[in-house]
């Protein structure tokens, strides 16, 4: 639904991100904790992931349309 071409460079953009270990790769699928399978999802702003400094922004940086939508767990 949002049609923004600088969403990528925003940094109140949020992210969706693992509940357990706050990271977006986890969320993706791509570098999972060991809570992954009983965590949930949150919201973070790309701001904050950048605070936390967990990973590497290329994880929440990346606009990735397919990931966007929560409460999708189907896999
Ligand atoms: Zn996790």
């Amino acid at each position: 639904m949002v049609a923004d071409a600088n969403i990528a460079t925003s940094r109140s953009r949020t992210v969706t991100v693992c509940d357990a270990c706050l990271t977006a790769a986890c969320c993706h699928g791509t570098s999972t904790c060991d809570r992954y399978r009983t965590s949930g999802t949150t919201m973070r702003t790309v701001a904050e992931l950048d605070g936390l400094g967990l990973e590497s922004p290329d994880h929440y940086r990346t606009t990735r349309r397919r990931t966007v939508e929560a409460g999708r767990s189907k896999s």
